[in-house]
């Protein structure tokens, strides 16, 4: 079959790699792409925010299945502009990745569903909000509502800053918005990825991913710096807990409302105690979470995708390896604040590609016979492993046969699990 995946970065690298490995693949192509999913599939320049385009380039290359990567073409409609024309779609309706581009929408859900999540409230002006901060007290959690890149959200430990982060919002830094104010919710983090097709829902695998730019967990936030699978702190019982207490809930709930849910619903979870409570719903892998459920799941994960748009997951089962996965990121020095383009890495031709040690590209471009940094996230050193440690080791050994002055990554991506 002919596959198209929509998207650029170490997601799409995985997710290219993993699809690639399936006989049912023919023509792969991934649009725009990078450098190293240039290895593995035809990139083809298209604007994928835009509907019209993304349709007929799908009709002139009589593409079989879409498989859209991040949240901007699903928040943009282009999985319902594609499944109206007749198009086997991985991906959630516009209406259905509400779940993600808005915070108000998925607490609504989940007090609909009774799904366990922080206590909220809602305000369109920053008066009420601050009267409320002041009466809840701190710590607490001030969100704009809307896709903000990961930059809308204020843990606030005083009521002070959580008054500067309702002013910041409402001065506009993220365009015209309201305001989510939750009750902080103290715990461990965790990722669990479901797929669904409407009804039915499938785990595939759980992460845990290191937000912080610095070893130890400091400095700002970033996309994310490293991730790794499985997830100790999701144990079956726990993964149990959640499927029966928000996701199936969440997925019955968004089907009665006439907007089935299909796709890849990623739920951010806090653990406190045995109990798991919803952080955010996202509706597409995660980046780098998805790097190492790629690798964990490899060439299957193309027969689970088709099976979740075609609305046949009920008879689903992943085929596990009892195994571990670990991505370190490779960013250009100066991220998540400005940084350069356009340094040359070296290096990579020497590296292995196999299914326990993988450089997955995020942000690079081919230029005269050489690739270049183009993004902040540069590369995903991805190992994986009988156990933890071993994929960590395969993961840094190819950080260090990676020649990039320009470039820096986390020492202790994994610590701890480890
Ligand atoms: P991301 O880029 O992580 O998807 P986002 O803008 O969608 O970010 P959230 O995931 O809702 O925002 O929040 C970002 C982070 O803030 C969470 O990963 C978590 O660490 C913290 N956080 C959010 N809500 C709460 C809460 N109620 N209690 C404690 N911490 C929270």
């Amino acid at each position: 079959m002919n596959i198209l995946i929509l998207g650029g970065g170490g997601r799409e690298h995985a997710l290219a790699w993993a699809v690639r490995q399936n006989p049912k693949c023919d023509r792969l192509i991934v649009a725009p792409g990078n450098a190293g999913i240039a290895n593995v599939a035809e990139c083809a320049d298209l604007n994928i925010l835009s509907r019209a385009e993304v349709l007929e380039f799908a009709q002139e290359n009589a593409i079989d299945f879409v498989l859209i990567g991040p949240e901007a073409p699903l928040a943009a409609g282009v999985s319902d502009a594609l499944r109206n024309a007749g198009f086997l779609v991985f991906g959630p309706s516009q209406a259905a990745a509400q779940l993600e581009a808005s915070k108000a929408f998925t607490k609504e859900i989940c007090d609909a569903c009774g799904a366990p999540t922080a206590a909220w409230a809602r305000f369109s002006d920053a008066d009420s909000a601050r009267d409320y901060v002041a009466r809840q007290g701190a710590p607490i959690v001030v969100k704009a509502d809307g896709l903000a890149a990961g930059k809308g959200v204020t843990v606030a430990d005083t009521v002070e800053q959580a008054h500067q982060a309702i002013e910041a919002i409402f001065e506009g830094e993220f365009g015209k918005m309201s305001v989510v104010i939750e009750e902080f919710m103290p715990g461990e983090e965790a990722s669990f990825f479901v797929l669904c097709d409407g009804t039915n829902c499938l785990p595939i695998g759980t992460a845990q991913d290191h937000k912080r730019v610095g070893d130890g967990d400091t400095g700002p936030n970033t996309g994310g710096m490293g991730a790794y699978s499985p997830a100790p702190v999701l144990t079956q019982a726990l993964q149990d807990q959640v499927m029966a207490r928000i996701v199936q809930p969440t997925v019955a709930e968004m089907a009665a409302r006439g907007t089935p849910f299909q796709g890849v619903l990623y739920a951010g979870l806090m653990i406190d105690r045995g109990q798991a409570r919803l952080v955010e719903y996202n509706v597409r892998f995660g980046d780098p979470e998805c790097q190492v459920l790629m690798m964990r799941l490899g060439g299957q994960v193309l027969d689970l995708l088709l099976a979740c748009a075609e609305g046949r997951l009920a008879g689903m089962s992943v085929h596990w390896a009892d195994d571990h996965a670990l991505t370190v990121v490779m960013a250009a020095q100066g991220y998540p604040g400005d940084y350069r383009k356009g340094s040359v890495l070296t290096g990579l031709d020497g590296l292995s590609e196999t299914s326990f040690a993988m450089t997955f590209h995020a942000g690079t471009a081919a230029r005269d016979g050489q690739v270049i940094a183009a993004g902040g996230r540069v590369l995903a050193c991805t190992g994986r492993g009988a156990t933890l440690a071993e994929a960590h080791e395969r993961a840094y050994a190819q950080v260090d046969g990676i020649d990039w002055p320009q470039g820096f990554c986390r020492r202790d991506i994994g610590w701890r699990a480890l």
